[in-house]
């Protein structure tokens, strides 16, 4: 039988938003001493703002902007919402894309008005424009989504995303509670994460980090001790799934992510995070 002390912890995370899957999760989450979290929408509000488009000389940025938001409109991805939206605030009109592919953790590609059009990270050898908005994007903090044709790089779009206002406190009481190693997991470039790690906090960032690396770094934690993974998007389930307790943002995230999730965040505050921690290790302590 589960303790009552377990049932009543499993009962007061609900009431914080915290919906805990069984008493065995709740129990793993108060033993835990591996947090690992994802970038993009869990440390960051996971809303970002189209802040600049660049792209070299002669080109057209609203353009560029169309053509990404067109390929983007069926892609879950939290920046491809963010493009989408910037499009449609400045009136442009979106094309309807044929032959959508999305590669998780790197970008989506589609035919629009006939052209192939990649929307994403971008590899290779850089134009000179383009290495330049690269240091400067990566210099400011930015995220930076490419948006290229059959020939090339057509411009850049940066993206700001602030910081949870909520995760560096958070964090704090995080480690207080007992979680001795806090590590950030994101498909971005070192330098913008090692930005919004600095800003909240964690010990260790792992950047570039695709879907699958992103289980694989879990697996390796999970082997050394009792690790949490959080996260919100359709990239990190596999990753939520490999955890010992993987945690959803299901207010903001994708739901494939809160289908194979032991717990979720049903409100859109990560310091809800740090009570259902706090809440865990009493239950576990008085059971
Ligand atoms: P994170 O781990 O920070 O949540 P993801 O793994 O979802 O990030 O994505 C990693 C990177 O891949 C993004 O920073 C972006 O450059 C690129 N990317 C992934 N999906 C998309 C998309 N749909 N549109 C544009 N860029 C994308
Ligand atoms: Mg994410």
């Amino acid at each position: 039988a589960t303790p009552i002390a377990i049932v009543s912890g499993l009962s007061r995370v609900a009431r914080r938003g915290v919906l805990v899957r069984d008493g065995g999760s709740l129990e793993l989450l108060g033993r835990a001493r591996t947090l690992m979290m994802d970038k993009t929408g869990t440390l960051t509000a996971g809303r970002p703002r189209a802040a600049e488009t660049v792209v070299p000389p002669g080109g057209d940025r609203d353009e560029v902007l169309r053509l990404a938001a067109s390929v983007e409109q069926l892609s879950p991805h939290v920046l491809a919402a963010a493009l989408v939206r910037q499009a449609r605030e400045q009136g442009l009109r979106l094309g309807e894309p044929t032959e959508v592919t999305e590669e998780p953790g790197r970008g989506v590609r589609g035919r629009v008005d006939g052209r192939v059009v990649a929307v994403g990270q971008l590899s290779g050898d850089l134009p000179e424009w383009a290495a330049r908005t690269r240091r400067r994007a990566e210099t400011a903090g930015l995220s930076t989504v490419w948006v290229s044709d059959e020939r090339g790089p057509l411009g850049a779009i940066l993206l700001e995303d602030p910081v949870r206002p909520d995760a560096r406190r958070t964090v704090r009481r995080l480690r207080e509670a007992g979680l001795d190693r806090l590590v950030m997991v994101t498909g971005d470039r070192p330098r913008t994460a090692e930005q919004v790690a600095r800003a909240v906090g964690v010990d260790d960032v792992v950047a570039q980090c695709s879907p699958e690396r992103k289980v694989a770094r879990v697996r390796d934690e999970s082997g050394r001790a009792v690790t949490v993974m959080v996260g919100d998007g359709v990239n990190d389930a596999p990753a939520l799934a490999e955890a010992h307790v993987g945690v959803a943002m299901g207010a903001t995230g994708a739901t494939a992510s809160a289908d194979v999730a032991d717990a979720v965040l049903t409100v859109d505050r990560l310091d809800r995070l740090a009570d259902a921690v706090e809440i865990a290790r009493y239950a576990r302590r008085i059971a």
